[in-house]
């Protein structure tokens, strides 16, 4: 059967390239664990186990790593220049874009993103590695810096930090991952990647593009594990570099590990970003942009404003509209391309929704639509009901914590400061938006907002532009040429 993202397609007679695998990708080969154990990959629209991927232990991790030191310290691609690391980049991206239908179902049989989302996967991925490759120019000469006050200069190199450990969480298995890989690669380094455990087959297909692409043995390399893995590589002596996204609480752990090993480490963690709405703003066009900026990927986007701030002169007109605007999107299964409204990604997630929701109940929120787990024919699966939650108070969980899930809480202010400090007032900085019509004013209040990132009428994240959070939300940036920084090692060379 051929693959297909514009019809909906029957999941059982899918002819995906990666079910069962008992193999890591080292040193340019697939080669068997040395673990014995395996992680079942769920389907959580049917909540059914259709793949599998081996439990790597140290043995495995060492391999990895000793294969991507070989490639970084003598193999051929640290002999190549930045411009044909860039020639590279362009073929990865061609590579990619020819694997996009089944990177697509993949992606999404693992943890449900509609394939509306899922099937800009391989586009978004290539988009990054062709605009890393247009810095190439950046590290193809070295700065010369004039001593300020003396005679003399200074030779600035940008040399590749080293072996990178690249460790990604679940909700975009590809995207957050390529974001490091793409910027790693121009640089010159060498890397050995962990995917989050519930999605662990789809980026298999981006090292068979990277492979296809023509880059040495050794310099990407793939491991499959628990967390216990993504610890066995930060503290890995040949790591050089930790890039992770995830959780706040597993950040912290790497911060630390990091830390004692004075290791470079980057850091994009969890968020609470909000939606501050002015009063001159258009409601018809916040309701054409509410479901992507407010609830992408069924409510599993780390920088989606959940938490809309309504002023007390328009809030019951703005509940109205966000109810009005969720419940009419359609949830279902994720093959169907109709479908807005996926499953929770996991069983882990789906509890913590469940149990966010109980609490808002508990603590007074008023559901205007949704509330609760599907019924009917969604209940085999991990679905929850798009939920709205009016009548929000700061001290509650869910306008605290972050739900990852389908629900938008709304919460009323009183004026403009009012907005920013409840904005404001939350552990993570990473996201946020103001929606307005006066473009001055609506500047004004997005300044005012802590955060590493903050949309005008609508976000997205611009591979140009750093992107990074604030607070409990990370350290660091990626994208832009401050995300490849990152993965360079600046040596001064003085001479007069
Ligand atoms: P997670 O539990 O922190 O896991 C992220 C990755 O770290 C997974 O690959 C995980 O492996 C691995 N891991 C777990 N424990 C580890 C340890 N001790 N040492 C090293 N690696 C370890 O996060 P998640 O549940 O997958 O993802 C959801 C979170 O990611 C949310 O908080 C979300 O906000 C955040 N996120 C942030 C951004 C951003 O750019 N700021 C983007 C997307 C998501 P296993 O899966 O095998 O446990
Ligand atoms: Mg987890």
């Amino acid at each position: 059967m051929t693959l297909d993202t514009t019809t909906h397609q029957t999941r059982d007679t899918l002819d995906l390239p990666y079910r069962h695998v008992t193999t890591h990708f080292i040193n340019g080969t697939y080669q068997p664990s040395h673990g014995q154990d395996t992680i079942e990959v769920t389907d959580p629209a049917t909540n059914t186990v259709w793949g599998s991927v081996p439990v790597g232990n140290q043995d495995d991790v060492d391999a990895a790593v000793n294969a991507a030191h070989t490639a970084f310290t003598t193999g051929p691609w640290a002999a190549t220049t930045p411009t044909q690391r860039a020639e590279t980049l362009l073929r990865i991206a061609e590579e990619i874009e020819a694997r996009s239908t089944e990177l697509s179902l993949t992606n999404t049989l693992e943890n449900g993103s509609p394939v509306a989302e899922t099937s800009g996967a391989a586009a978004n991925a290539a988009s990054i590695f062709r605009y890393f490759a247009t810095l190439a120019p950046e590290l193809e000469t070295d700065d010369v810096r004039p001593f300020p006050a003396s005679t003399g200069e200074s030779l600035v190199r940008k040399d590749p930090i080293g072996v990178c450990a690249l460790i990604a969480p679940w909700n975009f298995p590809i995207n957050l991952m390529v974001t490091k890989l793409a910027p790693a690669l121009l640089a010159g380094c060498t890397v050995v990647m962990k995917p989050a455990s519930p999605t662990p087959l789809s980026f298999r297909i981006i090292v068979d593009a990277i492979t296809a692409a023509g880059v040495p043995d050794g310099v990407v390399n793939l491991v499959t594990g628990p967390g216990r893995m993504g610890d066995l590589m930060v503290r890995h002596p040949k790591v050089a570099k930790v890039a992770f996204t995830g959780s706040t609480p597993v950040g912290r752990h790497i911060a630390a590990a990091c830390g004692e090993l004075l290791r470079p480490v980057t850091l994009e963690l969890g968020g609470k970003s909000s939606a501050i709405v002015m009063e001159d703003a258009d409601l018809e066009e916040m309701s054409a942009r509410l479901i992507r900026s407010c609830m992408r990927n069924t409510g599993q986007t780390c920088y989606i404003s959940t938490r809309i701030l309504a002023p007390a002169s328009r809030y019951e007109d703005i509940v109205d509209m966000v109810t009005e605007t969720i419940a009419a999107a359609p949830q279902g299964d994720p093959l169907d391309p109709e479908t807005v409204f996926g499953p929770s990604a996991n069983l882990s997630q789906y509890k913590s929704v469940l149990e966010h929701l109980d609490s808002a109940k508990a603590e007074g929120a008023r559901v205007t639509t949704g509330g609760g787990k599907a019924t009917g024919e969604l209940s085999d699966g991990l679905f929850i009901q798009p939920t709205v939650l009016a009548d929000v108070t700061p001290e509650m969980r869910v306008a605290r914590e972050e739900i990852f899930g389908p629900v938008i809480t709304i919460m009323k202010y009183t004026d403009l400061d009012d907005a920013i400090s409840l904005a404001n007032n939350t552990e993570f900085g990473l996201g946020g938006l103001v929606f307005g019509s006066d473009q001055e004013k609506a500047l004004e209040v997005a300044d005012a907002v802590d955060t590493g990132s903050v949309g005008i009428n609508f976000f997205a994240s611009n591979h140009a532009a750093p992107f990074g959070g604030r607070n409990d939300s990370g350290l660091g940036v990626e994208y832009g040429p401050e995300g490849l920084a990152a993965y360079l090692s600046y040596k001064s060379i003085h001479r007069r």
